[in-house]
C-alpha cells in the first residue's frame, strides 16, 4: 500500500501523483496535514491562511463527491507520518508527495525522509508545480550554467514547451484505488476547531474562471493587463498558490487560442522563479549578500496601514488589507515605493505580503520583491523608481480605483485625485533621487 500526502496540490484532477499511483495499481491512503508551522502564529486568520483552509475544505468535499476517503490530520508532518506508518505496521511501502522547493518545505521533507528510512519505506517526490520538466529543460538547453535573466530563459522555455509539451492528464481521484481504511487519530492530531471555522468553501470553480477568462478576456490581456480598474485578468493565482487548479490545464487552455502569448509569458515567469529558486544559491538569502544597513523601517507601519498620503499606494494597501487581493501593477508600485521611496528593506514588505496576500507563494513573492528592489540576478535596474502618481494617471485616468478603495477622496476631480495629499510622508522627487544614490551603494556592496 502507498501513502499519498496532499500539500500545495489541493485538487482531485490532473495530479502527477495520481498518474503514478494509477500505474502502480496498488491501494493508497490519502492524507492532508494541517501543518502548525504554516497555519499558526495568527496566519490562520490572515488571507493566505484562510485561502488554504477554504481550499482544504473544498478538497474534502471533492473526495466525498467522488466517494473516496481523505484523512485529515494536524501536526508536524514527520510526526504525523511516523504515526501513520506505525498504525499500518509495515503495510505501507512507499510515501508519495509532490516536490516543493522552499527552504521550509525542503527541511520538512528531510524530516519525512528520515522517518520513512527508519521504517524502511521508500520516499518518492514527484514534480507537479512546474510546467516544464527541470532536467529535460537543462538537457535541452545544453547550458552548464542556469539562465539568470528572464528574457533569455523565456525564449528557450517557449521552444522547449513547444517541443516537449506537458499535457494535462484526464485521471481524477475516481481513477485511483484510494483505501477506505479508518485511522483513529490521537487527540493532539485532530484538527483544532478554530482551524475549521470560517473554512466554508465558497470558492468559485477554477475551471469556470479559466474558461471565462480564455473566451472573454485573454485576447486583450497583452494590451490592457496593467489597467487595474478597467480590465480583469484571470484571478487564478489564489488557486494556483495552493494547487487548486492545475497549471498544466491553464497552459493547455491558453495554448488552444490565439493571442495568448502574453498570458503564457506570465506562466513562464512563474516557472522562471521556481527554476531560479532551485538553481540560485542566494535566492532565499539575498538580504545577507548585500549590505542593507543604510535602509530603515521608519515609514513601514504607515505603508502597511495605508497612511502614506499617496492616494494610489493607500488605495492598493487598503484593498490588500481588506480582501487579500492586489493587482499586479499595484504590487509593483507599492513594492517599489516601499523599497525605494521609503528606503525600507524588501524583507519587511515581503513578510507583510506573506500574511496578507490570498495567493501568497513564497517563491513567487520573493522573486517579485527582489525584482522590485533591484536585487539579485534578474531585477529592475536600480535607477528605475516608478512614480506612483504618473502611473496612477496613466493606468486609471479617472481615478476610479482610488474612489473605490479610498471613498474619502471620491468627490475629487480626476485631475486632483492622483496627487499626493498635503500630509504625504515623502516627497516623491527628492525620495526618488535619494533612493537611486542609496541603491547604487547597496548594489556595490554585493558580496561575491
Ligand atoms: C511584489 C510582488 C509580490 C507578488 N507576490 C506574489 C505571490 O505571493 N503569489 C503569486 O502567485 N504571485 C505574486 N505576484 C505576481 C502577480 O502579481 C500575481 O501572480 C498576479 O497579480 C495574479 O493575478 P492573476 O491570477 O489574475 O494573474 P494573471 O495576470 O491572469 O496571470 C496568470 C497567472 O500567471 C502567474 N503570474 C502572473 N504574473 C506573475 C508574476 N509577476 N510572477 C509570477 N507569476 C505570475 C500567476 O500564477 C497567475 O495566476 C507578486 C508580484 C509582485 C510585484
Amino acid at each position: 500500500m502507498k501513502l499519498f500526502i496532499h500539500r500545495k496540490d489541493l485538487r482531485t484532477d490532473d495530479l502527477t501523483a495520481f498518474d503514478y499511483l494509477r500505474e502502480q495499481e496498488e491501494e493508497s491512503v490519502h492524507v492532508l496535514i494541517y501543518d502548525p508551522f504554516l497555519l499558526r502564529q495568527g496566519r490562520e486568520k490572515e488571507h493566505s491562511g484562510v485561502n488554504f483552509r477554504r481550499h482544504a475544505a473544498r478538497l474534502g468535499e471533492q473526495y466525498r463527491e467522488s466517494k473516496q476517503k481523505l484523512h485529515v490530520a494536524y501536526g508536524k508532518p514527520a510526526e504525523v507520518v511516523d504515526f501513520i506508518l506505525n498504525q499500518f505496521k509495515g503495510d505501507i511501502t512507499e510515501i508519495v508527495v509532490h516536490r516543493d522547493m522552499t527552504p521550509y518545505a525542503m527541511e520538512r521533507d528531510r524530516g519525512i525522509r528520515k522517518v520513512s528510512e527508519a521504517h524502511d519505506v521508500t520516499f518518492t517526490q514527484l514534480t507537479d508545480h512546474l510546467l516544464m520538466d527541470l532536467n529535460g529543460f537543462t538537457n535541452f538547453t545544453g547550458k552548464s550554467e542556469p539562465y539568470k535573466v528572464f528574457a533569455a530563459f523565456h525564449r528557450r522555455w517557449v521552444e522547449f514547451m513547444n517541443e516537449h509539451p506537458n499535457p494535462p492528464s484526464a485521471a481524477t481521484v475516481a481513477d485511483v484505488k484510494v483505501s477506505d481504511c479508518q485511522i483513529e487519530w490521537p487527540e493532539q492530531m485532530q484538527i483544532p476547531q478554530e482551524l475549521l471555522e470560517g473554512s466554508v468553501s465558497d470558492n468559485e470553480e477554477p475551471h469556470l474562471l479559466l474558461d471565462q477568462f480564455v473566451v472573454n478576456r485573454m485576447a486583450e490581456y497583452g494590451e490592457h493587463r496593467d489597467e487595474y480598474e478597467a480590465y480583469e485578468p484571470s484571478h487564478l493565482s489564489s488557486y494556483v498558490a495552493v494547487g487548486a487548479v492545475s497549471i498544466r490545464k491553464m497552459y493547455d487552455a491558453a495554448n488552444r487560442v490565439a493571442e495568448a502569448e502574453e498570458w503564457i509569458r506570465q506562466l513562464c515567469f512563474r516557472d522562471f522563479y521556481l527554476y531560479r529558486a532551485v538553481y540560485e544559491s542566494h535566492y532565499f538569502t539575498y538580504e545577507k549578500v548585500y549590505d542593507l544597513s543604510a535602509l530603515h523601517e521608519a515609514h513601514f507601519e504607515r505603508w502597511c496601514k495605508a497612511e502614506t498620503g499617496i492616494p494610489i499606494i493607500d488605495a492598493a494597501m487598503t484593498e490588500l488589507n481588506e480582501t487579500g487581493h492586489m493587482p499586479n501593477r499595484l504590487r509593483i508600485l507599492t513594492a517599489m515605493f516601499l523599497t525605494k521611496n521609503l528606503q525600507c528593506p524588501f524583507t519587511l514588505g515581503e513578510a507583510y505580503f506573506r500574511r496578507k496576500l490570498s495567493d501568497y507563494d513564497n517563491i513567487q513573492n520573493r522573486g517579485n520583491w527582489l525584482w522590485c528592489a533591484s536585487l539579485g540576478e534578474n531585477a529592475a535596474p536600480y535607477f528605475r523608481v516608478n512614480n506612483p502618481v504618473t502611473q496612477s494617471e496613466k493606468y486609471d485616468p479617472q481615478g476610479d480605483y482610488i474612489r473605490r478603495w479610498l471613498p474619502v477622496l471620491k468627490d475629487l476631480h480626476s485631475k486632483d485625485i492622483h496627487q499626493p495629499r498635503k500630509d504625504a510622508i515623502v516627497d516623491l522627487k527628492a525620495s526618488r533621487q535619494a533612493a537611486i544614490d542609496v541603491y547604487k551603494q547597496i548594489l556595490a556592496s554585493r558580496k561575491k
